[in-house]
């Protein structure tokens, strides 16, 4: 062999080498699975409808996870995260339990007195905390509950309140989206226990309940036992960092449970949520022991992620409050931003107090297509409605091409 040729066949083995170790794990094999890969993610910022965060940060929890083989094995945390019984199966319920405990605090509730999960959603929480509502009212009274919710309520509730067979009164609500506290007091049976579902805030215009209202109408019937599920989805997310977060304070409020989405506010790349109750809830619950679990099943869900709880854990770690200060500062800023911007060409347009949530009149079908617009009709403000909810990754830039295509749309 000449060195010529020897140093020419080195080439090729570093060469083939090289290939072998930077196998490019972008490409699937499936052109149709990579383009759709493509697509979503150069679109997410154009997602202004819905209120997901798409300024995801689990980038290095995917790093880490894969690293330490975890996406070769089979986690569940089927079961109660605090009972401090092994689980049936492989979990991370430790750390849904720092988790829940973590969160206890910036609603009110004591470290001590907290009981709560990981849910599967927003809709799951409200799941769960409506029927925890049920059972405890029902084993403290051995009546049937009646349901109170507001006619803008987010129509998960109206569908829970379907599933269980609830005897469920509908409650105005004003132009705004706020249930009527007049209303309520009309349609309170006295009679039988108050399960109330408190909106925070409505699915379309983003009211919140005026709780304090609302808690005066009930407190007029000292006799009628009372369970108080709030349903926070969104926007009890960020309130509890910012200084309006009284609003979501247990001890202000004297709610029993509360319900958050995790893939709102926190960014989290797919559904999941935080059930927050109190140990008296849980401990006044009809039991549900499972032998071949190993536990009492207490909540609706057989299986629940591992991976959502580790995922939480690793925001609190990673991000936690001091960011979501930041970011709440942000989105309630950007969102009055907005506001202004739509002012200023003169647009309808109407904002709830505390919220991040833009109701305006709709657009072309152009731009509600280009930029996932939420629509909606309410005759009250002359007719066809869209919104858009300011999430983090709304930002004034964001807002002002927004802005620009509306204004080119109306020269049309
Ligand atoms: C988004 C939302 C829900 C539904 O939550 P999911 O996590 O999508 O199931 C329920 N209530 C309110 C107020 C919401 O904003």
């Amino acid at each position: 062999m000449t060195t010529k040729s020897f140093i020419l066949s080195l080439c090729a083995i570093s060469a083939a080498l090289t290939i072998t170790s930077c196998t490019d794990h972008s490409r699937s094999g499936f052109p149709e699975l990579d383009e759709w890969a493509r697509e979503v993610v150069s679109e997410k910022y154009n997602e202004l409808g819905y209120p997901v965060n798409q300024d995801i940060r689990l980038k290095g929890f995917y790093e880490w996870y894969t690293a330490n083989n975890l996406d070769i094995a089979g986690l569940n945390n089927v079961g109660d995260p605090f009972s401090g019984k092994p689980s049936a199966l492989l979990s991370s319920h430790k750390f849904e339990r720092e988790v829940i405990e973590y969160f206890a605090p910036f609603y009110g509730i004591d470290k001590d007195e907290v009981w709560g999960l990981i849910s599967n959603s927003g809709t799951d929480g409200n799941c769960n905390g409506i029927y925890f509502g049920v059972n405890y009212l029902r084993n403290k009274t051995g009546k049937e509950p009646v349901f109170y919710v507001s006619d803008e309520a987010h129509y998960s509730n109206m569908r829970l309140a379907h599933v269980m067979n609830l005897d469920i009164r509908l409650i105005r609500s004003d132009d705004m989206g706020r249930m009527i506290p007049e209303e309520l007091d009309k349609a309170i049976d006295p009679t039988r226990p108050c399960l109330i579902v408190y909106a925070m805030g409505s699915t379309f215009k983003g009211a919140i309940d005026d709780q304090a209202a609302l808690n005066a109408v009930l407190a007029k019937y000292p006799g009628m036992e009372v369970y108080r599920h709030v349903d926070a989805a969104l926007f009890g997310g960020y309130l509890p960092f910012t200084e309006h977060r009284d609003m979501v304070d247990k001890r202000v409020l004297n709610y029993q449970s509360i319900a958050i989405s995790g893939h709102k506010f926190f960014g989290m790349d797919e559904p999941n949520g935080l059930l927050l109750t109190t140990r008296e809830v849980y401990d006044n619950q009809t039991q549900f022991d499972v032998p071949y679990l190993n536990a009492d099943m207490k909540m609706i869900s057989c299986s629940r992620s591992s991976t959502s709880a580790l995922k939480f854990w690793w925001l609190i770690k990673n991000v936690g409050s001091g960011q979501w200060e930041k970011d709440a500062a942000q989105l309630l800023d950007n969102t009055a931003y907005f506001k202004e911007q739509l002012d200023k060409i003169g647009y309808p347009c109407w904002l709830d107090e505390y919220s991040n949530t833009v109701i305006f009149k709709r657009p072309c079908q152009d731009l509600v297509s280009k930029y996932y617009l939420a629509c909606s009709s309410d005759e009250r403000f002359g007719g066809d409605l869209c919104h858009i909810v300011v999430m983090q990754h709304v930002s004034r830039d964001r807002i002002d091409n927004f802005i620009r295509d509306l204004s080119a749309s109306l020269d049309k």
